[in-house]
């Protein structure tokens, strides 16, 4: 957006994320949930819709979502029912989706986001259950239907469970939008209920936009950018329809409701359909399925059983004194972040040890291709390695290497340095012996020091580290040679 229309208009904006939890099987059949099976091998009568066939609602599915509501603090209704939202479309074989309509399961909830600007708090409408359609193939040059020579129809995504977050109209930019998709894909990883990969399509974004002119009340008439599946994308859709959409109220027209589609290779959004109401999808009450009950124990188990959330984890990382990119690496790596608990549990420097995991230990993931978990190291190696360093014993480049070997599995820290010569001369007169040689060959250089101009001793604790092998600590030889030329005047 320009810097003018950043003066007159504000950005309204409002979130439906839809994640499908890894269960075992599906919402409401006993098929398995699976990434990449065969086209059209997890598929059974119900989840096909074929007549007669009756749907049995997943508890577990049912956990998954109350957990989702219960980290954004929602309130967890006691009474809920499914609806039969009705519409024809391939993929959905049954012609209705199951659906939640006015008795969500979680309502009233609320999120924190932060960008680099700003933290705000973003309402929850609600949180509600339904189930997945089946994935349509179009064949043809362009991926879309459109220009497609035919389409292709694979049934093994119908009836998914699927959780959909609808969020308040409370986002005010494209940058907060991407926080907040950033934000609930990390809470869903958490509790472990899904994992929310955005180009697998197991978490996916629908994005509705409108722009007021600042000071107004009224929220303008929206777009929805539909299917959204990167957060780079969720932001560049948003930024690219909060400028068309000012663009076409500043030119004298207006903005019309519709679904647009959001083009990644073009970096535009294009009208897709004129935007259904709710009236269009004549939903009614799920006839095969009686309505939930969740009681008070249920309710009181799953908030009692929730893990600590991404957002306490930040906040206690940073009281601990680590910077915003180390907590936030930190947290989003789950693997890492308890390796980092254990090890601080264990006795580890918080600031130095996650500058170590941070830094030379997630290098070395990424260049193997492997998790933390996957490598040799553990919690009590990051504490002896902490300790020698602090104790003079390893040098900070030498941990650095000593680092390596330990993730190589070679060992114990002390036992790699070892191996790998790498100690620190902790023993003084050894040191001393050094200095004593190197002063008595640099004869010139003592005696610019003595008449005050210590630019030699760089040069000369370059030498004694040599003769040392590199394996004395700079900071003590630097510190006796100068005690040395302050001695003798
Ligand atoms: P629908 O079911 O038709 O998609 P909802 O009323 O459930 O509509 O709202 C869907 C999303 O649109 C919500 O996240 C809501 O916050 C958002 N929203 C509603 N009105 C606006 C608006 N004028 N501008 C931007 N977002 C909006
Ligand atoms: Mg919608
Ligand atoms: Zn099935």
């Amino acid at each position: 957006m320009t810097d003018e229309a950043r003066v007159d208009w504000e950005a309204v904006i409002g979130i439906e994320t839809h994640v499908e939890l890894q269960t075992a099987s599906k919402m409401f059949c006993g098929c398995p949930v699976s990434f990449g099976a065969p086209p059209n091998t997890t598929v059974c009568p119900v989840c096909l819709g074929l007549p007669g066939a009756l749907p049995v609602p997943n508890e577990a599915a049912i956990e998954g979502i109350l957990r989702i509501g219960a980290a954004f603090g929602c309130e967890l209704v006691s009474y809920s029912e499914f609806h039969r939202k009705n519409y024809f479309y391939p993929d959905l074989p049954k012609n209705y989706q199951i659906s939640q309509y006015d008795l969500p399961l979680c309502v009233n909830g609320s999120v924190e986001i932060e960008t680099d600007e700003s933290s705000s708090t973003i309402g929850i409408t609600r949180v509600h259950m339904e189930e997945d359609t089946g994935k349509s193939l179009h064949v043809g040059e362009g991926g879309r239907i459109a220009d497609a020579d035919h389409s292709l129809l694979d049934f093994n995504r119908s009836g998914v469970p699927l959780v959909e977050i609808v969020s308040e109209p409370d986002i005010r930019s494209a940058a907060e939008a991407r926080a907040y998709g950033s934000e609930i894909q990390r809470i869903v990883r958490s509790l472990g209920v899904s994992d929310a990969r955005l180009e697998e399509g197991s978490m996916r974004f629908d994005a509705n936009i409108s722009v007021r002119r600042r000071g107004d009340e009224e929220f303008g008439t929206r777009t929805e950018v539909k299917n959204v599946n990167s957060l780079r994308s969720l932001q560049g859709a948003i930024a690219f329809e909060i400028e068309r959409q000012v663009r076409v109220l500043e030119g004298g027209g207006s903005v019309v409701q519709e679904t647009r589609h959001w083009n990644e290779a073009t970096g535009v959004t294009a009208s897709m359909r004129s935007k259904e109401e709710s009236e269009d999808y004549r939903y009614f009450q799920e006839p095969d399925l009686v309505p939930l009950e969740v009681d008070d124990a249920w309710r009181e188990r799953i908030v009692a059983s929730l893990p600590e959330l991404p957002s306490a984890r930040r906040s206690r990382y940073r009281a601990l004194g680590l910077d915003m990119i180390n907590a936030g690496l930190l947290v989003d790596d789950a693997a890492l972040g308890s390796l980092f608990d254990d090890a601080v549990a264990a006795g580890a420097d918080p600031a130095a040890t996650a500058n170590r995991l941070t830094g030379e230990v997630v290098a070395y993931t990424r260049r193997e291709g492997v998790g933390v978990s996957e490598t040799a190291l553990t919690a009590d190696h990051l504490v002896e390695l902490g300790t020698m360093v602090t104790e003079g014993d390893l040098s900070a480049t030498a941990a650095k290497d000593v680092l390596a070997g330990v993730l190589a599995g070679e060992g114990m820290p002390r036992a790699v340095a070892e191996q790998r010569d790498l100690l620190q001369i902790s023993d003084l007169g050894v040191i001393e012996a050094a200095v004593e040689s190197v002063l008595a060959e640099h004869a010139e250089a003592v005696e610019r020091m003595q008449g005050g101009d210590m630019k030699p001793v760089g040069f000369l604790v370059g030498q004694v580290m040599r003769a040392t092998g590199g394996k004395a600590d700079p900071k003590a030889v630097s510190e006796l040679i100068r005690s040395r030329a302050s001695s003798e005047t």
